[in-house]
């Protein structure tokens, strides 16, 4: 049960008291008379000097201050007081609520503005009112971090840190340190830049080469993991407080069968003749004749299509030669890919973007192609003396496996990131764990360089050379409650839960999303600043006065974000009724929430959250949206029409999104209301 703290009420208005409609005077009057409120009407136009003044004689030092700041467009209006509040005063920002009454405004009438407001303040109030500190931590972590994989992102990332004095433990599979360059022909030398880097991490002191090396396990979290290596020399077990991956990518074959005869080969088999061009040029059907060659496909992404132009353009210096490019989807999106394929084309590429590859037979011993071309709509044939098969980029092959022993959302095709935009560059959904360059997708050297430079920076900000600052009892196991049934140890995104006879949850690693809070059976974990008695006392402070009753449940990273921006819209007008509540995830709005909202006189409810692919917990959105559904059930067995609840997925950015959810609900309301 929450703590109710006084709630000091600081209303900011111009120097006429009374704007759109709401008049400060009879506000601060009616504030004042609120159980546990003091108020003070303040001018933030005044002077730095006289606001300080009055804000002391309001706050009095030494003590531990709840502010609750309310005023039309604070952010710019009020920014000052708020500065004030934070750096002069020392009031903590999670005892610090702004409130903007914008929303009030633009009612009919201004008994209707007054109300609203009034509203408002009641239920930032309550919020307030029963918030808690929240501190930061420092607790001690291993300063040792295993890189795994041996691309030169990884080479990069074990390099820096060593150069930071970090101890570095870098495992891969293979048995010696064999990266690729993305984009280059497989045989090219790296350049004299990538081979210095390669004997760093040779002959570094601090980082210890572990090859031929699998993972067996993982424990722990953020600061402190343990992880379980098998090597030749036998099963290693290490304490790292963070990990990078970067394991290596690995050259597919496409999609068409594997060469079966020595004029189809792949990019590969190419590379490695071009280095005698007099073996490629005896490959014509006659001296007078010109070589010529056709690639299929070869542009599944940007360092593959480079490869392929490489060859190309290395096939186009020769004398008497003529190359095709079959493409179907040709990603150029990459600095100077484009011009280069530009380049490669006045040079005498042709470039055929076909819906699908050419089919090939062997005819008189040479490659046939048969082909649609989508210009001229005919069928085509092209008789040539060699045909190269595409050869894209794939991650590493013990990925799947990676991602299991690390409890990682693994990304699209196989890369050890999530599928979330919240993530990019190098986050995973488990604090502690970076993904970079190949680790994480096919990317160019430049830029798997770049993301190596950035996952070393996020461990110098978790780790800060072993004293890593957490912050301290966000969502907090109460353990007379738990039963120790693991239901958030399985549920939590961002495996920050452990157990010993109770759950403990890592606070370095926990995100308080409250995805574990909302699914433990025994209402054993509270969100802190998010708790159940929160909510209840937001729920209480629903003016039957008010109506139509919407009350939304909005998701802090997207829904809310909108909704803030809908208020800055001055076409905005939602309902007189509209209370809406501050969720840290949709996967904390639990099943108890949506029912109580109904008791408490809602005549609609509404649940927002992230689009599925933009949850920053991965999995809350799909929880929401489950919970939603079932709520519908219950509702529809106790004769509630369950369209009275909606569900919708909206980004922080589209206000006319959440605007659009709540007119939605409106009109399905105003429908049942008439019939
Ligand atoms: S879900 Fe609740 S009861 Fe179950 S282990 Fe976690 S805290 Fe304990
Ligand atoms: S609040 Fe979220 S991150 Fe923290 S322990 Fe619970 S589920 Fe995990």
């Amino acid at each position: 049960m929450s703590i109710i703290k006084e709630v000091n009420i600081i209303l900011a208005h111009g120097p006429e008291l009374s704007a759109g409609g709401l008049d400060y005077y009879q506000l601060g009057l009616w504030a004042a008379s609120l159980h546990n409120c003091r108020v003070l009407a303040l001018d933030p136009t005044l002077p730095p000097d006289e606001l300080i003044g009055r804000l002391r004689a309001f706050l009095l030092p030494g003590k531990e201050h709840r502010v609750l700041l309310a005023a039309l467009e604070p952010l710019r209006r009020a920014q000052r007081i708020i500065r004030l509040l934070l750096d002069e005063m020392g009031i903590n920002p999670e005892f610090l609520t702004v409130l903007d009454l914008q929303e009030a405004l633009g009612y009919l009438t201004p008994q209707a503005c007054s109300l609203k407001a009034q509203h408002l303040i009641r239920l930032a109030a309550a919020m307030n009112s029963r918030a808690e500190p929240i501190l930061s931590l420092e607790v001690p972590v291993s300063t040792r971090v295993l890189v795994w994989g041996d691309s030169f992102a990884a080479l990069k990332a074990a390099v820096e840190l060593a150069r930071l004095e970090y101890s570095v433990c870098m495992a891969f599979p293979g048995a010696g340190l064999s990266p690729l360059v993305p984009g280059a022909a497989v045989n090219q030398s790296p350049e004299a830049e990538l081979l210095r880097l390669l004997d760093e991490a040779r002959s570094q002191a601090g980082i210890r080469l572990l090859p031929q090396a699998s993972l067996l396990g993982v424990e722990g979290a953020a600061g402190d993991f343990q992880v379980k290596l098998a090597t030749p020399e036998g099963f290693l077990n290490e304490t790292v407080g963070a990990i990078i991956l970067a394991p290596e990518l690995r050259l597919m074959p496409g999609d068409l069968p594997a060469p079966a005869h020595p004029r189809l080969m792949t990019l590969t088999g190419l590379e490695e003749i071009l280095v005698t061009p007099e073996e490629v040029q005896a490959l014509r059907e006659s001296e007078t004749a010109s070589l010529r060659v056709a690639f299929l496909g070869g542009d599944s992404s940007p360092a593959a299509l480079r490869r392929t132009l490489a060859a190309v353009n290395r096939l186009l210096s020769l004398e008497e030669s003529q190359v095709l490019l079959f493409v179907r989807d040709a990603k150029v999106g990459a600095p100077g890919l484009e011009a280069a394929l530009e380049e490669a084309a006045g040079a005498g590429l042709i470039v055929f973007k076909v819906p699908a590859l050419p089919a090939v037979a062997i005819v008189a011993d040479r490659p046939h192609l048969t082909f649609f071309d989508p210009v001229m709509r005919t069928e085509e044939a092209w008789r040539c003396d060699l045909a190269i098969l595409e050869e894209g980029y794939a991650p590493a092959a013990g990925n799947d496996e990676l991602a299991a022993h690390l409890g990682l959302f693994a990304g699209p095709g196989g890369f050890l990131q999530g599928d979330n935009v919240r993530n990019l560059p190098v986050i995973t959904n488990r604090r502690g764990i970076y993904a970079a360059g190949p680790g994480r997708g096919v990317v160019e050297l430049d830029q798997a360089l770049a993301e190596a430079e950035v996952a070393v920076l996020e461990v110098e900000q978790l780790l800060r050379r072993g004293k890593a600052s957490a912050l301290q009892g966000r969502a907090v196991v109460d353990r007379g409650r738990c039963v120790l049934c693991l239901t958030c140890y399985r549920l939590c995104p961002h495996g920050a839960i452990s157990w010993d006879n109770r759950a403990i949850i890592n606070e370095l690693a926990c995100q308080a999303c409250g995805v574990c809070a909302s699914q433990c059976p025994n209402e054993a974990i509270q969100i802190r600043n998010f708790t159940d008695d929160q909510v209840v006392a937001a729920l209480e402070t629903v003016d039957p006065r008010l109506t139509p009753k919407i009350i939304a449940f909005l998701c802090k990273n997207s829904a809310w974000e909108a909704y803030q921006a809908a208020l800055k819209m001055h076409s905005t007008i939602l309902p007189l009724g509209f209370t809406p509540l501050r969720m840290p995830c949709a996967g904390k709005i639990d099943i108890d929430y949506l029912l109580k909202a109904f008791t408490f006189g809602a005549d609609g409810v509404l649940v927002l959250g992230c689009h599925p692919d933009n949850c920053k917990s991965q999995e809350g959105i799909r929880h929401a949206r489950w919970r939603v559904e079932q709520t519908q059930t219950l509702l529809a067995e106790a004769g509630v029409d369950p369209q009275r609840l909606i569900y919708r997925s909206l980004a922080a950015n589209a206000p006319q999104d959440f605007v659009a959810a709540v007119n939605h609900l409106l009109g399905l309301l105003e429908t049942m209301k008439a019939a």
